[in-house]
């Protein structure tokens, strides 16, 4: 494949293309799966490594004080604030997306008590909806009961029985993105709170948390953060909710002094009394050295390449009659979703199996959908058009009908 030279130029032109060397990736490898699992940043397998040697090699136990490792849920959570426009104080990383969703549900039906539903959406992520329904039965249909609308049936759904409005900012199928600022006020109006599952966001475009006046949120570390393979994630809370909000997962790292071994639960003030239990030090080492990657990156500047990568993306798929039977389900107006396209085919799996084989690692979500990410940090112009090149060459000999292609592995 010869690479056309108006693309090489945006290569060139590309004031982010240095931030490739930041990351460890194989050779003859596009990944187009940061939006699922984040590849290895250079920071993140060194520090992984000096502190498994050093210091739980060397330093044992004192390194609890000696490398702060108390700390990191509040350093690392502050570095994320960073990302999504909170300001230090409001954000703490720990457990996993799942659990911190079951604590902030708790936290807002607990400011309004006289409301008992949680409004989202139909299409939500399964885990989101799971998580509310176990909070339902634990409680009570008369306490909490999920109500899930078609996205464009929530602002009529929205009366005084809803408590919280809980959503995915963007869609992990569609990449449809919601507008944060619009829910987030109509909530409001209606004496709601608003919940947003940051997990296709946070590390992915420029978020503004305090500025649009969000209440709660929560988001991943190992997808856009590529913090390592399930890696902590993270939940906010709006510094004006932090003094009257409870959670019901009171583990003793929540507590406000969980040396003293104290028989009576009393939480730490602030956004500490979300911790639950001991942080899992690893992998939140490797996230707080993956995070450094970002540090000096401003995110309107990847949010322009990133639209500009999946532009053109979508263009040459366009332009391409072999690509003819792949359907795009994103919006095609870029401003509208978030940094993926995703496609249906009837074939998908094979199709996705077939490019990963080629070196194009994407994935595929079931019934019939192809998903492809756009990291700006480490994929490039020529990245994205081998590509679609590749997929052209796949679906235009029908290569994907192979047998071996249409083997199911567990995790898709
Ligand atoms: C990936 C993802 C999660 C993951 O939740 P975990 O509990 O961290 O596995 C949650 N919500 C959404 C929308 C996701 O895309």
């Amino acid at each position: 494949m010869s690479i056309p030279k108006s693309i090489l130029a945006m290569d060139e032109d590309d004031s982010l293309a240095y931030k490739r060397d930041a990351f460890l990736l194989p050779e003859n490898t596009i990944y187009m799966d940061g939006n699922s699992l984040g590849p290895l940043p250079v920071s993140a397998q060194r520090r992984v490594a000096d502190v498994v040697t050093q210091q739980w090699g060397e330093d044992l136990i004192k390194s609890w004080n000696k490398h702060q490792w108390i700390d990191l849920p509040y350093s690392i959570g502050d570095k994320i604030g960073a990302l999504i426009g909170a300001a230090n104080g409001q954000v703490v990383c720990c457990d996993s997306t799942s659990v911190n969703l079951f604590k902030l549900l708790a936290s807002a039906l607990s400011l309004r008590p006289g409301r008992g539903v949680i409004l989202s959406q139909q299409d939500n992520f399964p885990t989101d909806l799971y998580m509310a329904d176990g909070l339902s039965q634990l409680l009570g249909e008369q306490r909490c009961r999920l109500l899930q609308a078609p996205s464009n049936q929530l602002q009529q759904n929205l009366d005084e029985s809803v408590a919280v409005l809980l959503l995915t900012h963007v869609n992990f199928r569609s990449g449809d993105m919601h507008d944060m600022q619009r829910l987030t006020q109509l909530a409001h109006e209606s004496g709601a709170l608003v919940l947003w599952d940051l997990a296709h966001s946070a590390g992915a475009l420029p978020l503004q948390l305090d500025e649009v006046g969000v209440d709660f949120a929560v988001g991943c570390g190992y997808k856009y953060l590529n913090g390592s393979p399930g890696a902590p994630a993270f939940l906010y809370v709006a510094s004006r909710h932090l003094d009257a909000v409870t959670q019901p997962l009171a583990g003793w790292m929540g507590h406000q002094s969980p040396f003293e071994f104290n028989n009576q639960y009393q939480a730490k003030k602030g956004i500490g009394q979300y911790l639950c239990g001991t942080p899992n030090i690893l992998s939140m080492v490797a996230l707080d050295a993956a995070l450094e990657v970002f540090a000096d990156v401003d995110m309107g500047l990847l949010r322009d390449k990133s639209i500009a990568l999946s532009e053109m993306f979508r263009q040459q798929v366009l332009d391409s009659p072999a690509l003819a039977e792949l359907h795009l389900i994103s919006p095609t107006d870029a401003m509208q979703r978030g940094s993926q396209l995703a496609y249906s085919h009837p074939h998908a799996y094979a199709i996705c199996q077939a490019l990963i084989e080629h070196g194009v690692i994407v994935d595929f979500r079931a019934p019939d959908i192809i998903r492809f990410g756009f990291t700006p940090l480490y994929l490039g112009f020529a990245d994205v058009w081998r590509a679609v090149e590749t997929l052209a060459d796949i679906v235009g000999d029908l290569r994907y009908l192979e047998g071996r292609y249409q083997v199911r592995n567990a995790v898709t």
